[in-house]
């Protein structure tokens, strides 16, 4: 095959880029607007897509096969919502692309429009090569609010074709760096409920912001139990497991025991650690709490709700075919890690080796005046073009 036209492609991405910012679907948010848009351009190239629709029907997934149906292909991930501009103090446009000395400006270029509109621009050229295995792409939805869309847009990925893909590239903002590995995510709130009675009642009564402590101190000291026993993954800053609870509401007055306490907290773990262990161990001293209270307030509960399905963690060993690939496509030395949570453990978990490599950095994702560096765009061109004539060969 001839040689790549960076520059040539590299307008073309920019172009797709300024149509994908301009379709302001929030984490949560209908994407159809956006999906459309990403369907005309498949239609565009006759590329055969499959929808993957939510229950309401106003959210879609979208995946698709380049190439042969033969097995070993790799899949390129995406998720096509953005966060909320709302209290930034943005300095240029939200919605609409300002270049800027080398940077492109607006919500989604760097977290992760620009990887879209990497791939999408590279269709002609991977449509024209020999390939001996297959590209797929994979595009989601609601990634901000807890990687909703991942496990039913996987499961129809492995219904769909009748081969199997090998790998998965998560396309988010990596400066085009390998990340091979990545904390696990879960978020909860924890309700108390008792009864109300005089604060002078304390003895014979049970107050859900005391129960609460008790709680919190479980946690935290379940973090310190981590630390005693060595559980250490020097990889991550911090090296460790954390919990944290982060909000606290309860009682109604000074002097009422209270009847209700919630808190919401989190764990963040190193893919060594087993967050469900975590959680159930944690359930198993709720019920010997709501146990040792049963006597005194017959009503008295305490419930876990999670915020969000857990964000599996992601580890792939570095010897991994699809990791020392990825590390000479980027000329990346020792894969690294990040401290965000994405659908990369999902792919993981559903057999497929994974990999984070993505233009931008999440320095610049979420934030005011989000940006991309042009440069970025044609080092992820550069990228899937090597990915592309590996899978020529
Ligand atoms: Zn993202």
């Amino acid at each position: 095959m001839e040689s790549i036209d960076l520059q040539n492609v590299t307008d073309r991405a920019i172009q797709l880029l300024e149509k994908l910012i301009s379709f302001p679907v929030l984490g949560g948010e209908s994407n159809l607007s956006i999906s459309q848009y990403i369907e005309d351009v498949f239609k565009e190239h006759d590329i055969d897509y499959h929808q993957v629709f939510n229950e309401d029907k106003d959210k879609v997934s979208l995946h698709c096969r380049i190439g042969p149906a033969v097995d070993g292909g790799t899949i390129l991930s995406g998720h096509t919502d953005v966060v909320s501009v709302e209290g930034q103090p943005w300095t240029r446009k939200t919605f609409e692309l300002t270049r800027e000395n080398g940077k492109l400006y607006g919500r989604g270029t760097a977290d992760m429009k620009g990887f879209l509109a990497c791939c999408l621009a590279m269709i002609p050229r991977l449509q024209q090569a020999p390939l001996k295995r297959p590209i797929y792409f994979a595009f989601s939805y609601d990634e901000e609010i807890g990687c909703l869309a991942g496990p039913a847009l996987i499961e129809h990925i492995i219904a769909s074709y009748t081969e199997k893909p090998a790998y998965a590239i998560i396309g988010e903002p990596s400066s085009m760096q390998t990340i091979n590995a990545e904390k696990g995510i879960g978020m909860f709130t924890t309700t108390i409920t008792s009864s109300a009675a005089h604060s002078s009642e304390i003895r014979t009564s049970v107050s859900a912001i005391n129960e609460a402590t008790y709680l919190i101190q479980w946690l935290n000291g379940r973090m310190e139990k981590l630390l005693h026993e060595g559980k250490i993954d020097e990889r991550f800053d911090p090296p460790h497991t954390t919990i944290h609870v982060g909000t606290i509401k309860g009682g109604t007055a000074v002097n009422i025991v209270a009847d209700n306490c919630s808190f919401e907290w989190d764990i963040r773990n190193i893919p060594s650690d087993d967050i469900q262990e975590i959680i159930d161990e944690f359930e198993a001293y709720c019920r010997e709490r709501e146990q040792l209270n049963s006597s005194t307030n017959s009503d008295f509960s305490i419930s876990t709700q999670a915020n969000f399905p857990v964000v599996l963690s992601l580890n792939t060993p570095e010897n991994e075919h699809i990791v020392t690939m990825v590390n000479q496509w980027t000329y990346t030395d020792v894969p690294g890690t990040v401290a965000f949570g994405s659908e990369a453990g999902q792919y993981a978990a559903a057999g497929f080796k994974t990999v984070v490599c993505g233009p931008g950095n999440m320095a610049q994702g979420h934030r005011a005046d989000e940006y991309i560096a042009i440069s970025q765009l044609k080092k992820c061109l550069s990228f899937i073009d090597k990915l592309m004539t590996s899978q020529i060969e």
